[in-house]
């Protein structure tokens, strides 16, 4: 893979949701602009500045055939994610957009921008296109209010009949919908419903996310600690997600979208360039605070703290705040855990042969317990599997 996945992090939202511990924060507007200065002037000097922050620019991107440095290799996917990307100003993401092109290449094939319902009018999406966004992730997570609402979401199902409509019209031919199975007052039937709501709205692309409630968000800690104000009581159980998960399996099949990584599903030719990157190890830039980057031989991170970030960024300086070297073992346990995220799985003998391993002791015991399945070269997660899939890999990591 010799094109770059450039990433740009914007931590503003307009509220906090209930179970999200992000480091995302909610500002008043005037901190957009010198953040989007901040962003700018990382993407412009970023030669300078990693180099000046002791990363290694000069290796390959591990096509070791390949002498060219992997800076070198134009970007051909932008994400532009968050937070809620979508509240700035279209000039600012726009102004965003032009550095990247002018930095790496104007061959952009997929710009996605993340997008709130409630955010989305028609003179911004306008904007958007015109800005060469040609892609929205859609944060729907439910079609219903009680679920919203409890969850701490601006929008309600309204707001996604009303914005998916725009973005249409604007000209996005490409959207992506995100759905959260496990929200408080979610039962089968109000599942079933939001994913009959979202089929019919028939987007391109759809993430279904298993709900994750980090211990330091407020859903969490009542969860934790007890209490009715954020309906932790009301959180569907791990099989009830299970059901769900297996229940958008079914139903994104019978209406033609491609189960292609665990969490996401596409129709034809419209899975996420970009995240595709991710998941096959290829290199990635990340701009702004909390942004993380991956060259193929060290993974880093800027400061979470985006008023942190926009001080250092004042002051010439790159805020790292993690720059590791990937050892070789890490980089097979990467290997394994992000390939078998795909459901097209891993091949066994590019892996052995790439790392001078064997794999069967590691393999064997999960395909005998019906976790993995083989066909010839390929090893994959089992299908019935995939809703388990995080114990999957505590066995394999073993
Ligand atoms: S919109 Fe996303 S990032 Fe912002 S608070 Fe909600 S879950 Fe967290």
């Amino acid at each position: 893979m010799k094109n770059l996945g450039i990433y740009v992090q914007v931590p503003f939202c307009q509220t906090k949701c209930t179970y999200c511990n992000f480091h995302t924060g909610v500002v008043a507007k005037d901190r957009f602009a010198p953040y989007v200065d901040a962003v700018c002037e990382e993407i412009s000097e970023h030669r300078r500045l990693l180099k000046a922050a002791r990363v290694e620019l000069d290796e390959t991107d591990g096509e070791k055939k390949d002498s060219q440095p992997w800076l070198c290799y134009g970007a051909d996917t932008v994400y532009l994610g968050g937070g809620t990307p979508s509240l700035l100003e279209p000039r600012q993401l726009q102004r965003i957009l032009e550095t990247i092109r002018e930095r790496f290449g104007a061959e952009i094939e997929e710009v996605t921008l993340e997008a709130d319902p409630e955010t989305v009018e028609q003179g911004k999406a306008a904007a958007w296109v015109a800005a060469g966004i040609n892609r929205v992730s859609f944060g729907v997570q439910s079609f219903s209010d009680q679920e919203l609402a409890a969850a701490g979401r601006m929008h309600r199902r309204v707001d996604v009949y009303r914005a998916a409509p725009i973005l249409r019209r604007a000209g996005i031919r490409n959207i992506s919908f995100d759905l959260i199975a496990g929200l408080p007052h979610q039962t089968k039937k109000s599942w079933k419903q939001s994913l009959e709501e979202l089929i019919a709205l028939q987007p391109e692309h759809v993430s279904v996310y298993l709900l994750e409630v980090d211990e330091g968000s407020r859903l969490g800690k009542e969860l934790l600690i007890g209490g009715t104000r954020y309906s932790a009581g009301r959180v569907p159980s791990d099989d009830e997600m299970a059901e769900f998960y297996e229940l958008a399996q079914e139903k994104l099949r019978v209406f033609g979208y491609r189960h292609y990584e665990i969490s996401n599903w596409a129709k034809p030719g419209f899975e996420s360039k970009h995240n595709l990157k991710y998941w096959k190890r290829g290199p990635y830039l990340g701009f702004g605070a909390g942004a993380h980057s991956f060259s193929g031989r060290q993974r880093w991170a800027n400061a979470h703290d985006s008023a942190a970030y926009v001080s250092a960024m004042e002051s010439g300086r790159l805020p790292l705040e993690q720059l590791e070297s990937v050892t070789a073992e890490q980089a097979l346990e990467e290997e394994l855990f992000l390939g078998l995220r795909q459901l097209q799985g891993i091949s066994v003998g590019r892996i052995e042969k790439e790392y001078g391993v064997s794999l069967s002791g590691r393999l064997r015991p999960l395909a005998a317990a019906g976790l993995l399945e083989r066909e010839g070269d390929l090893v994959r997660l089992a299908e019935r599997k995939l809703s388990v899939s995080n114990e999957v890999f505590v066995e394999l990591m073993k």
